[in-house]
């Protein structure tokens, strides 16, 4: 196929006509808000279903790891989140209380997750990869006062830090035969408590270059860009059967594989397995998927998987592919077109953003290797910073800070407790994304890099300040210097640069200690999988890891300005 800078799409091509390009408006119309005034978006994804004629349309088609089918009704799914609103409700769990849940993919994880919001919490899902140092950090945080497991993730990942976590009131097991047997007496029922646009309702965790991990916390008024953003980007029609493969511990999982297909009343499959080539192929395949929201290095580990295994099942209802979380390779949207039949939509978004912001949406054209169009509603603008406020770089092709105009529904509305760091992200009105990026002169913008040291890996953030704290938690560790190594498939590995105190030889064996013990204390998600010893690391005057240096020669590249080098390491 000839691989053109941009691919046209035509009438034919389009299986349904795509949605109109509605804007704040048009969706805060079309959801229904609490009766009696307020907005919940437990209400919105759940319940108003459960009391129209959606109550028998299939919300949730749960594949078991081992093989186990489950549907779940709307009204279900309303009755279960009820259940369990009615059990945070029976330990005081309200307005400005906040829940997390650890739980894989499980129906119960959705229910938990709703009837937390029924009853006023905000909602963190933490990521099952994660180990206990991450839990914990993000628990204190969050000054968590419950927190939903399965008895297996508590034993793995909770048990060894539960006495760590002060504020944490209530451990609850979704699959104890304690917390099964409340579920069944509590009522099936429960009344919302009233929350408003501005009332928090999910606190997702995300990583700078320094410090800790910051909780960026969302309000119930951003299900109005949910509402939008996957009538747009996602082109998500009422008969959809919508595959959105992250995980609920990371924001992709929940605002889309929770929030925005419930909204919109669609059947979302939910996989409890982790990545299979065959398994996702068979999924498209049997479940009818319609609509396909994934992420890069999936669809690299497909392309992997090689062609012959992807012509071994068929696609008969797929009619729409989009990914986000980390650059998406031209090659990749022409694999689409070749093997899926379908070309793959890049779009871009954060944590911070709540929702989706640029997108090639169904009815345009595509240029592989772009992240699209601000979607309605949404001005964007390449920026350069000088001092407290923003230049606008107006000229088509040059490259400066991705921002964004400030005030969209599901902008963040704070970091937990770092007022200073959430006031610095604005200026002038803009809200500044830390991504490099272009915008060409059909208004196309262009990813271009990350303006910082975090690190993206299969699609995840991780601080390099996590792990290296948890590096020099080992009595060998000198300093840790963590950074992105550049790989095929995941886009970034972590790699650590370890220099050790005396007394300790840089061998396998150690190597190999250091890395179990990252794994053990992070989880498989964060921990490095690449440990380099060297004798000192290059540090600035004021005594910061200099990452950026580490990575330059990693990568052979000119080492830029040294100039605040401590000596030469
Ligand atoms: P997170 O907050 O974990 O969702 O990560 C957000 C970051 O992922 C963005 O700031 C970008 O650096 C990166 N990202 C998200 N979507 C894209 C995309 N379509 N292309 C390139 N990078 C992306």
């Amino acid at each position: 196929m000839p691989r053109a800078p941009i691919i046209r799409k035509s009438p034919a091509d389009l299986r349904v006509p795509p949605n109109p390009p509605i804007g704040w408006q048009e969706a805060r119309r079309a959801l229904a808000g609490l009766p009696g005034g307020g907005v919940n978006i437990a209400y919105e994804a759940a319940d108003r279903h459960a009391q129209g004629p959606r109550a028998g349309h299939v919300a949730l088609r749960w594949l078991g790891a081992a093989g186990e089918r489950r549907e779940i009704t709307y009204a279900e799914l309303a009755a279960l989140s009820s259940r369990w609103a009615q059990l945070f409700a029976a330990r005081g769990v309200g307005k400005g209380d906040a829940v997390f849940v650890l739980c894989g993919r499980i129906p119960d994880l959705y229910g938990a997750v709703l009837g937390a919001l029924k009853c006023g919490a905000a909602v963190s899902p933490l990521f099952s990869a994660f180990g206990p140092e991450p839990i914990a950090t993000r628990v204190n945080l969050g000054r968590g006062k419950a927190l939903v497991a399965t008895a297996s993730l508590y034993e793995r990942k909770i048990a060894k830090v539960r006495g760590e976590m002060p504020t944490l009131a209530h451990v609850l097991l979704a699959d104890s035969p304690e917390v099964r047997a409340e579920l069944a007496r509590l009522p099936a029922t429960f009344e919302i408590v009233r929350t408003g646009p501005e009332d928090p309702s999910f606190i997702h965790f995300t990583s700078g270059t320094t410090g800790m991990p910051k909780g960026a916390v969302h309000v119930h008024g951003a299900v109005v860009a949910h509402y939008a953003s996957a009538a747009v980007a996602l082109d998500l029609h009422p008969e959809d059967v919508f595959w959105c493969t992250a995980d609920p511990g990371w924001v992709t999982g929940t605002a889309y594989g929770i929030v925005a297909p419930l909204v919109h009343g669609v059947t979302s499959i939910v996989d409890e397995a982790d990545f299979d080539a065959a398994r996702w192929y068979r999924i498209l395949q049997d479940e009818g998927v319609t609509v396909w929201y994934t992420a890069p290095t999936a669809v690299r580990m497909l392309m992997k998987a090689g062609a012959d295994l992807a012509r071994q099942y068929a696609r008969p209802k797929l009619r729409f592919v989009a990914s986000v979380g980390e650059p998406l390779n031209p090659e990749a949207v022409w694999w689409g077109l070749e093997t899926l039949g379908l070309p793959i939509h890049d779009n871009w978004w954060q944590t911070e953003t709540g929702a989706i912001m640029i997108a090639n949406t169904a009815a345009m054209d595509i240029k592989p290797g772009s992240m699209g169009k601000p979607l309605p509603g949404v001005e964007a603008a390449i920026v350069r910073r000088t001092g407290g406020s923003v230049t606008l770089v107006e000229r088509a092709g040059e490259e400066g800070e991705l921002a964004l105009r400030a005030g969209w529904p599901s902008m963040f509305r704070g970091y937990l407790g770092q007022e200073e760091r959430y006031r610095k992200c604005f200026a002038d009105g803009w809200y500044l994304t830390g991504d490099l990026a272009r915008r060409d002169t059909d208004g196309y913008f262009w990813f271009v890099g990350r303006a910082d040291d975090v690190i993206k890996s299969a699609g995840h953030l991780i601080g390099p300040f996590e792990v290296e704290s948890a590096l020099m938690e080992h009595p060998a560790v000198a300093e840790a210097g963590v950074i992105g190594k550049p790989d095929p498939v995941v886009g970034e590995v972590v790699k650590a640069f370890v220099s050790l105190k005396t007394g300790y030889a840089p061998d396998e064996t150690l190597k190999k200690e250091l890395l179990a013990h990252a794994r053990k204390r992070l989880g498989a998600a964060v921990a490095p999988k690449e440990i380099e010893f060297a004798p000192a690391l290059p540090r600035t005057r004021s005594g910061k890891i200099m990452r950026r240096l580490l990575k330059a020669r990693e990568l052979g590249l000119p080492e830029g300005d040294t100039s605040t080098l401590e000596s030469p390491a």
